[in-house]
């Protein structure tokens, strides 16, 4: 187990009191700096900076960011909502630390497709199927991570298959 102690904080960040958003951090006793490769090869989305030794990681709403001695998320709804998405980004971190043998790290910095770089790839029909009155709206949410491509059923279409590839591979 890399991460065995740490102190759990659960505040209203400062540039917004009284907002009903919350923001968390585990401050922890191990460094854990050598687990961020490992994380930035098996999360998708993930974006590391080796020279800052960081990691972010856009899940969902919520913004994540490692640091060798701090794992923070900002975004979350509630009180019990912040403190359980930590504990669950340390069982992670300690689930990637067990498993690392299997894992080939990954130190290059992926950058994040922009939404008109996306939308060039979707259907551009505006079906609103996904839930979004234009796909570019669609494409604003995915490139912040709040949709999945299986939102659109239009890439599962047969004239789709090139687009689908592509957007397979910019959004890894
Ligand atoms: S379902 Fe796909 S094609 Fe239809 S509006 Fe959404 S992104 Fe565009």
């Amino acid at each position: 187990m890399l991460i065995e102690k740490y102190d759990l904080e659960v505040f209203t960040p400062p540039c917004d009191p009284g907002a009903e958003r919350y923001a968390a951090r585990a401050r922890l006793t191990t460094d854990i700096s050598e687990i961020m490769p490992y994380l930035n090869a098996t999360l998708d989305g993930a974006v590391y900076l080796k020279g800052a030794n960081a990691l972010t990681w856009k899940k969902g709403r919520h913004t994540i960011a490692f640091h060798p001695y701090e794992i923070a998320i900002s975004n979350v709804e509630n009180r019990d909502g912040a403190e359980k998405e930590l504990k669950g980004l340390i069982d992670l971190v300690n689930r990637t630390w067990e498993r690392r043998a299997d894992i080939t790290p990954d130190t290059t910095t992926r950058k994040r497709p922009t939404p008109m770089a996306i939308y060039k790839l979707l259907p551009n029909t505006n079906c609103k199927q996904c839930g979004e009155q234009t796909c570019y709206t669609f494409a604003l949410k995915l490139a912040a991570s709040q949709k999945n491509l299986a939102e659109c059923p239009s890439l599962a279409e047969p004239q789709y298959t090139a687009q689908r590839t592509g957007l397979d591979s910019i959004l890894i």
